[in-house]
């Protein structure tokens, strides 16, 4: 953090606290890392998701398909744009949603397919482009755990309206914000409208629109981090191949694969404890943590599975047996780039312990 501090101290000298010139450099070097001609910066990726399906206008009783395997913003992201969610299963080599079965839950209301790039790899968003150019739909990407992920050479959040998220503990943060990347105009500029109540210019409101603008103080720390993605990603990149390396051969513990095609950046590194393990998901967390290692799960339950979603007249939960399945037997190590090839190592001693291999 301390590299953030000469844009932060640029930006209160300068007295532009807001929606002002380091929000134009955040928004250009995310244009540069999505590879797309717009970058629109709001408040959180919750907001980038919001602004996002409200730029594709949907009414009640459209659709959109996304996974079940997501953190509850995706999903109350579509339900606060009026639409309806469905969901689609994950396939297990890359824990997001499998296009095959997205086909399956298309019908003549559905508008958007809505993927969600989960840990760092990207969702197949070439099969996803396909399906959606064949059904005319939109394609928004939840690419909050993806940044500087690519697909085929494609930088995540180039395919649809890509999503990022700028929270405190994604891969690039500026505590709190986030980014909308597109190529289509039209939806760049409702996203700007809709950012700042509506106005394209002083009190001129040309819809309605509200608040997500974000400061030039969270800019100037996303700035100074987005300047250091490579560094970190390659640092991910190799705490994941020691990890692995590691912890190859265990019975039943199967180590994160990166597809074919695949630029993964490593936001989470997460094994499954399959039946066939010595120890269980929990047992093994719990070993970690007497150790002083710190664990997640991410996620533990089907992001549906709520009483507050359960039920909702927006929401249609489906049969999703393998996310359902794949919630009791992840566990995320620390993958992140502070780690030391030493510490790496201690956290592969004490699974191998804990799985007494
Ligand atoms: C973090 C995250 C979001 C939301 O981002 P915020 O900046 O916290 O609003 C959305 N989707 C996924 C998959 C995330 O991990």
């Amino acid at each position: 953090m301390r590299d953030a501090e000469p844009l932060v101290m640029e930006v209160l000298r300068s007295g532009h606290l807001t929606q002002g010139p380091m929000v134009e450099r955040l928004e250009a070097a995310m244009a540069g890392i999505a590879g797309t001609e717009h970058a629109v910066a709001v408040n959180s990726g919750t907001a980038a998701l919001s602004l996002s399906l409200e730029a594709l206008a949907l009414r009640p009783g459209d659709e959109v398909i996304t996974s079940p395997f997501t953190f509850a913003a995706t999903l109350n992201a579509v339900i606060a744009s009026g639409a309806t969610v469905r969901f689609a299963d994950i396939r297990p080599g890359d824990f997001n949603i499998d296009p095959a079965l997205v086909e399956g839950q298309v019908n003549e209301r559905t508008r958007v397919l809505l993927p969600v790039s989960l840990y760092g790899q990207m969702a197949d968003l070439v099969a996803i482009e396909k399906l959606a150019a064949v059904h005319g739909l939109a394609v928004v990407e939840d690419s909050a755990q993806a940044i500087g992920a690519t697909l085929d050479g494609r930088p995540a959040g180039s395919f649809g309206v890509g999503c990022f998220s700028l929270y405190a503990t994604k891969n690039v943060t500026a505590g709190e914000g986030g980014v909308v990347t597109t190529d289509d105009g039209e939806v760049a500029d409702r996203v700007r409208l809709f950012r700042n109540q509506g106005m394209r210019s002083r009190y001129d409101y040309s819809c309605v629109g509200g608040n997500y603008r974000l400061s030039d103080i969270h800019a100037a720390v996303g700035l100074s981090q987005i300047r250091r993605l490579e560094e970190f990603s390659a640092r991910r990149n190799d705490n994941a191949a020691r990890l692995s390396q590691g912890l190859a051969g265990i019975p039943g513990l199967i180590t994160p694969e990166t597809l074919a095609g695949r630029r993964h950046v490593w936001h989470q590194y997460t094994v499954r404890l399959t039946d066939g393990a010595p120890c269980t998901r929990d047992e093994l967390a719990a070993a970690l943590a007497a150790e002083g290692i710190a664990t997640g799960i991410y996620y533990p339950r089907l992001v549906f599975d709520y009483d507050c979603y359960r039920g909702h007249p927006q929401v249609v939960a489906s049969d999703v047996p393998v996310a359902a399945r794949i919630t009791s037997e992840i566990l995320s190590l620390p993958v992140h780039p502070g780690l030391t090839d030493p510490e790496v190592d201690r956290i592969v001693s004490a699974a191998r312990k804990a799985l007494r291999a």
